[in-house]
């Protein structure tokens, strides 16, 4: 088993000074090369231009709509998510395959972005202090590392940083992911549908399925799914029911995946 090492050098160089948005796009950039690089991404135009367009959409609503935001759909049955700084969202085929209409895949997407606007990441390296960072990497968030065959393939040191967020960031992604979709003129009870569904896939598979990096990854879905019921309430219902729950792209998307290979498996799945 090869050893994953971690360069901490560039992001102790950061620790303590702001980091702009050029640097923060740059650094995205870079982590973006080998994560496109090293994770296996979908290859089928179809679902990664529907993620994509999804995603500029919500992107767009935002402050940050001036970012050259990139969507794509990396090739793993494991349910997760995660965005780098600068705009590069990376989503699980898992997820896309747990959705039952757009708006689920939205509220994923929405959270993601979130993080971006609010520079989650951005946020942790400035206040790390030397090695002792919350650093994961593409591997814990996709579970691919597990399989011996894509950890000898993946080797993600350098500037690659992949935060692992607080509850605090998780609840702000929440909330700011709600508004993200509902402004973009979607219905943000697919997040709550979504969560629900996780949360229910997780108790009955006892916390080994393949939603578990969801959990471990986006700490306290129990209560983030009352907050995100609580926000729901306080929306009249006439203005939620005049969102937008699915399109015809969403099941054209999913006759596509039916029809992909099986993903590379992780190893005790
Ligand atoms: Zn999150």
């Amino acid at each position: 088993m090869r050893k994953i090492s971690f360069t901490v050098g560039a992001i102790a160089l950061l620790a303590g000074c702001g980091v702009s948005t050029q640097q923060e796009v740059q650094m995205g950039q870079q982590e973006a090369q080998q994560v496109n690089a090293q994770l296996p991404m979908v290859q089928d135009p179809v679902i990664q231009n529907y993620v994509n367009a999804l995603g500029q959409r919500i992107a767009r609503t935002t402050s940050r709509a001036d970012l050259d935001w990139q969507f794509q759909v990396v090739n793993s049955d494991v349910v997760n998510a995660f965005a780098l700084p600068g705009g590069f969202v990376y989503i699980n085929r898992g997820v896309l395959e747990r959705a039952s209409n757009m708006s689920e895949v939205a509220g994923v997407l929405g959270h993601e972005i979130e993080h971006v606007v609010r520079r989650h990441s951005v946020k942790q390296m400035e206040q790390a202090q030397g090695a002792n960072v919350g650093l994961g990497i593409a591997c814990a968030l996709t579970g691919i590392c597990n399989s011996g065959l894509a950890q000898a393939a993946i080797n993600i040191g350098g500037t690659a940083v992949f935060a692992k967020f607080s509850r605090t960031d998780e609840v702000q992604a929440d909330e700011g992911g709600f508004r993200n979709v509902m402004r973009a003129g979607i219905s943000p009870r697919g997040m709550y549908t979504f969560f629900q569904k996780l949360l229910a896939e997780e108790q009955n598979s006892g916390g080994g399925g393949s939603a578990a990096a969801w959990f471990a990854d986006h700490p306290g879905t129990q209560d983030r799914i009352a907050d995100i019921q609580r926000m729901l309430s306080q929306v009249p219902a006439s203005q939620l029911n005049s969102l937008q729950t699915n399109d015809s792209g969403f099941a054209t998307m999913k006759a596509r995946l039916a029809r992909l290979g099986p993903a590379p498996r992780a190893q005790g799945q």
